[in-house]
């Protein structure tokens, strides 16, 4: 039947390209149809930044299966993914202390740095950090090339695209969509933050809303590295892994009197490199139907906070933009099955170019799924 596949993946964010690249890996015919045009969702909206090791040690299984997707994926696909691990600088001891503790329970996952050696390895020599860590496994992509260029290999591989193409309803292997009808003997929806449109219920259900992130491209000077990843001390207060040292709490009293502004705007201070400059962020603000306007306010003090630690004096901003992710306060994976033949997977945290290959093998494999 021509309107017929194995496997029809609905989205074609990291999340449905990881889907499709599993499955036709494992030669099934495989049909992606997306409501744009190209990928434009949050998986070309964020830093690039496969944070592996900051996970939590449950999903630590997951995140084993995602690095290793990503690295089969770049090299069939050719996009860039640097094995160049984050940097985190330690401004205070509370910071490093975190950073001792989360290296003697990750027992080689974790190198622990002097003052000097994070400054040289972020590319601002001059930086007072009192020491720091490198953290080796994780990687770094460029968010803008990735999702194309994986969709246009599959495409020549024989996946089949529709783009510009609502689905309004799936349910038993049928897809309706704003071009008539498809069928598979399996489908996969993955929306992003577009669960609410087509799945309302489950979206309650969830309790799932929009995140918004405040995003800036600066010009990168040659001393910083393009492969750079930086994360600081309000990602140990937020990211799983890290946050379950027994310093956290104190970390965050200290972070809440030293940086209220950053605090205030639920931010987690960050830096990457991509060939186009450095990406700057995030902060985070939940709502069902955000507004679309950008807070200059915000966008300053992530830009003045992240080019201290950087050393640029003068930034030159190219873009600004209001990231979008769908998140839960109740959980960071959304996988449900509301029929034998139809799985949704929305990731519902900042963490789903991290674990996208990783939920790929969950989806399509089955198996336990650890307690997100
Ligand atoms: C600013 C920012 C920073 C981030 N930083 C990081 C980070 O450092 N590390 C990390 O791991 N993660 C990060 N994330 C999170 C990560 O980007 C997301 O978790 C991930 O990209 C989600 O991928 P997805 O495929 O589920 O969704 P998306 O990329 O949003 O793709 C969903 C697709 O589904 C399509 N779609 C939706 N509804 C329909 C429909 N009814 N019919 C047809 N098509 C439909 C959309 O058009 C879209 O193309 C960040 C996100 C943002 C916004």
């Amino acid at each position: 039947m021509e309107n017929s596949s194995d496997l029809i993946v609905v989205g074609s964010g990291i999340l449905g390209l990881a889907t499709a690249f599993l499955a036709h890996e494992q030669g099934r015919t495989v049909h992606v149809i997306d409501s744009s045009d190209r990928p434009v969702g949050s998986s070309i909206q964020n830093f690039g930044h496969a944070c592996f090791t900051g996970q939590a040690d449950i999903v630590q299984g997951v995140v084993r299966d995602s690095r290793a997707g990503w690295l089969r994926a770049a090299q069939a696909a050719g996009f860039w993914a640097a094995e160049s691990g984050t940097h985190v600088p330690a401004m205070t001891e509370l910071e490093l202390q975190v950073l001792r503790e989360f290296s003697e329970h990750r027992e080689g996952e974790v190198t622990l740095l002097d003052g000097r050696g994070v400054a040289g390895a972020i590319g601002n020599p001059d930086l007072p950090a009192v020491g720091g860590a490198h953290l080796p496994r994780d990687m770094r992509v460029d968010p803008r090339e990735v999702a194309p260029v994986l969709a246009a290999w599959l495409a020549r591989q024989g996946v089949r695209f529709t783009w510009n193409t609502r689905v309004t309803d799936v349910g038993d292997g049928k897809v309706a969509t704003t071009r008539g009808e498809f069928a598979a003997g399996q489908v996969v929806v993955c929306p992003g933050y577009g669960l609410a449109g087509l799945f309302p219920e489950l979206a309650e259900r969830h309790g799932v809303r929009v995140c918004t992130l405040v995003m800036a491209l600066i010009d990168r000077p040659e001393r910083v590295r393009r492969d750079l990843g930086m994360l600081t001390g309000t990602s140990l207060a937020r990211y799983d892994g890290f946050a379950a040292m027994p310093s956290v709490p104190a970390l965050r009293a200290e972070l809440a009197e030293r940086e209220p502004e950053l605090v205030d705007c639920v931010a987690n201070l960050m830096a990457t490199g991509i060939p186009g400059g450095l990406l700057v962020g995030d902060s985070h603000a939940y709502s069902a139907t955000p507004e679309p306007f950008l807070d200059e306010g915000i966008a300053e003090l992530l830009l003045d906070r992240a080019t201290a630690l950087l050393g640029i004096d003068r930034p030159v901003v190219r873009q600004r933009w209001l990231g979008r992710y769908s998140d839960s306060p109740e959980t960071n994976l959304v996988l449900e099955r509301p029929d034998t033949r139809t799985t949704v997977a929305v990731v519902t945290s900042g963490i789903g170019m991290t674990l996208s290959f990783g939920i790929a093998e969950l989806i399509l494999n089955g198996g336990e799924i650890p307690g997100f």
